[in-house]
């Protein structure tokens, strides 16, 4: 089973980068506020994440470290429509094959919480843990049994920095919850939760610019999806004016409900927009929310989730064009 296990790592842990991003996506499904991100070695050495979520039970603790045991889906129908991150009950599992692993966790309502250590896939016995509420997962000297992965990590500055670029992804996304960054025994990040405004303005300054903010278009559009479907799309975010346009894509962030994704059709369709209206040459700046029904949209085209299939790509595309064009319009009017 290790070794299987350790093959499911290979399809979805690249990097301690990875390993950051799925233990976050636990920590965010069980309802963290704060999270706080240890890290030393770029990640290679130690990954700790610690949350303030709702824990797991004893008895079920041994299953989380089993593959294929997710808590986070009951149905097949279920999995048409995936509102939490992970549902695949492959990650722990995984990264747990390739590290050496510690989950320690206490629902709020127990007296005491319950520690499990996995090394290199063994997993050891459950035993009682003096434990703040929440859940902490240590991941240390990944790829320690792997040395043919080991190989391909790169220098800690290159780890840390796609590190830290996920985190400012999931900062966008999630402006409710906080999240505090230490790299090598320092701070590196913090990240203010803002009690869930809609449009944290203050977590745009704080994960790309205040110059962003200060130049941002905020749009929030929604319009019927198909004649048939009966439901919406919405467009909402930030499109940085031309004064602070880019020369490079470095700031071009897209969420599909909710999930940072990759689409050339939409990054088009923005790139589109912002070259009808003002100039060509430059790159705009964007950070923008797409909603629409989880039912026409397929998650499943890669493990990693980066990528997304459309039923209604190219009403899509066009309702991106249109609204970004209207307000980009209306701003040289
Ligand atoms: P998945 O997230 O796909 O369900 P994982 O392997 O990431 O699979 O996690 C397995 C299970 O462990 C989860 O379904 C959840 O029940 C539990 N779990 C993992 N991390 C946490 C956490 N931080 N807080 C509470 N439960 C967790
Ligand atoms: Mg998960």
């Amino acid at each position: 089973d290790t070794l299987v296990n350790q093959i499911a790592a290979g399809e979805v842990i690249e990097r301690p980068a990875s390993v950051v991003k799925e233990l976050v996506e636990n920590a965010i499904d069980a309802g963290a506020r704060r999270i706080d991100i240890d890290l030393e070695e770029g990640g290679v050495r130690l990954i700790r994440v610690r949350d303030d979520g709702g824990g797991i039970a004893p008895e079920e603790l041994a299953l989380a470290v089993q593959r294929h045991a997710t808590s986070k889906i009951s149905s097949l129908d279920d999995l048409e429509a995936v509102a939490t991150l992970g549902f695949r009950g492959e990650a722990l599992p995984s990264i747990a094959s390739v590290s050496r692993f510690i989950i320690a966790s206490r629902r709020g309502d127990d007296d005491h919480g319950i520690a499990l250590a996995v090394d290199g896939g063994r997993v050891g016995e459950p035993a009682p843990k003096q434990q703040p509420a929440g859940t902490t997962v240590e991941v240390r000297d990944l790829f320690y049994n792997v040395p043919a992965r080991r190989k391909f990590l790169r220098a800690e500055r290159t780890e840390l920095g796609h590190i830290e670029e996920w985190l400012r992804q999931l900062a966008l996304a999630r402006p409710d919850v906080e999240l505090r960054v230490s790299h090598n025994g320092k701070p590196l990040r913090r990240y203010k939760g803002d009690g869930g405004a809609l449009f944290s303005g203050e977590r745009l300054a704080e994960t790309l610019s205040e110059e962003f903010l200060a130049n941002a278009l905020q749009v929030d559009h929604a319009a019927p999806l198909s004649t048939d479907s009966g439901s919406l799309m919405r467009l909402s975010g930030w499109i940085a004016q031309p004064a602070y346009s880019r020369a490079s894509t470095d700031q071009q962030y897209l969420f599909v409900n909710g999930r940072a994704v990759r689409d050339r059709s939409i990054a088009h369709a923005v790139k589109q927009a912002y070259a009808d209206v003002l100039f060509h040459g430059r790159q705009p700046a964007y950070v923008l929310f797409l909603e629409v029904d989880p039912r026409r949209v397929d998650v499943n085209v890669h493990p990693a989730k980066h990528e997304v299939r459309f039923r209604d790509g190219r009403a899509i595309h066009d309702f991106v064009y249109r609204t970004l064009q209207a307000a980009l319009a209306e701003t040289r009017a």
